[in-house]
């Protein structure tokens, strides 16, 4: 068949899905319809700048009730925030809306108001009673900007497989989750963006089939003052941008939410923990760009990754 495609602005960011093969071709633009249907019942149940959303219903009121769907990525926020030992920290919304970047906002905030919003970031501090999710202490906002994206593909995917669909690609803003391989068979080449560069521009091509590939930078929602480049993932510890070296980092796995999410925390959590974390999970691969234009890659991937820009180093371990 001929590849069919669509686009729509979702979750704040374009939003495209293709398919290559199905079943049944004649039902490829209603797929593609129920695909992102899904993706929009999910953005309005988690989005924090949606006012009824059961995330914002919490944020306002401290608590309230999940449904089955934002259960299950309110848990894997929480295993996630866990794992990391708090770098990545699903309670992180007050920090994220005071510094406001990609968003309202190029301010850099006081020390007294860093100091406040981090008083209220603490992802233990949070109970689940059933499905009800309690915030403990006062002031604690829920950002789930760093994985729901990733879990949207998730569901985009599990409704073109129910359609038949037996190859696409899902790419949310960046988050890219392939269904099977290309039409005749072969992997898919993915390109790896050039940190500096949001134009799409590659510096390698990885190739692959069936799985998620989710990258964090610091290009993409940024401001810059007084020559310092402040960019949207925060550190917990600090609440300044994560300033460990890392310009971009990709995580490589088969479902999307582990992969937003551990894009996230991996980034959060520099260049050596990630790399040791890929080492220790063999279903999870990782690239890491640094400002060296250093390239670092987990052994899983290494035969299937092909550097393509001179200017970036591979660097073998
Ligand atoms: P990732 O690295 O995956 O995530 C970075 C984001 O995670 C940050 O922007 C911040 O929100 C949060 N974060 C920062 N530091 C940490 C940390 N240490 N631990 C945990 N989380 C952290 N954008 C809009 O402009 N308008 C919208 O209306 C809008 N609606 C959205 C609705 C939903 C349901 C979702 C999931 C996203 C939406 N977004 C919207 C995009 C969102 O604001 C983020 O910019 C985006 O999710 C960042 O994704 P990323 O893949 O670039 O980066
Ligand atoms: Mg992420």
């Amino acid at each position: 068949m001929e590849p069919v495609s669509s686009t729509e602005i979702l979750l704040g960011t374009s939003c495209f899905i293709t398919i290559y093969d199905m079943e049944k071709p004649a039902g490829a633009s209603n797929a593609l319809s129920e695909a992102f249907s899904r993706v929009s019942e999910m953005e309005q149940r988690l989005s924090m700048n949606i006012t009824d959303s059961e995330i914002s219903v919490i944020n306002r009121d401290g608590q309230g009730p999940l449904s089955q769907d934002s259960l299950e990525v309110i848990k894997r926020s929480m295993e996630i925030s866990d794992e990391s030992d708090g770098r990545f920290d699903f309670t992180i919304g007050t920090l994220v809306s005071l510094w406001g970047i990609g968003s309202r906002g190029t301010h850099i905030p006081t020390e007294q108001e860093i100091a406040d919003a981090l008083a209220t970031v603490e992802h233990s501090a949070v109970e689940l009673n059933g499905n009800t999710l309690i915030l403990e202490r006062e002031g604690t906002q829920v950002d789930l900007g760093a994985i729901a994206k990733g879990h949207a593909a998730d569901l985009a995917k599990e409704e073109l497989l129910e359609q038949g669909v037996t190859s696409a690609i899902i790419n949310l803003g960046g988050n890219v989750q392939l269904l099977g391989s290309k039409p005749d068979g072969t992997p898919w080449r993915i390109g790896i963006q050039d940190p500096r560069d949001s134009r799409g521009q590659y510096i390698a091509v990885l190739t692959t089939e069936d799985t998620a590939v989710v990258t964090s930078g610091i290009y993409e929602r940024y401001f810059e003052e007084g020559g310092i480049h402040y960019h949207h993932i925060l550190d917990p510890d600090t609440g300044y941008p994560v300033w460990n070296g890392v310009e971009s980092l990709t995580i490589v796995t088969t479902d999307s939410i582990t992969a937003d999410g551990l894009s996230t925390a991996l980034f959060a959590m520099g260049r050596e923990a990630a790399l040791e974390y890929a080492a220790a999970h063999d279903s999870v691969d990782v690239i890491v760009v640094d400002d060296q234009s250093n390239v670092y890659l987990s052994d899983g991937i290494r035969d299937s990754f092909r550097m393509t820009d001179p200017d970036f180093h591979l660097i073998e371990e």
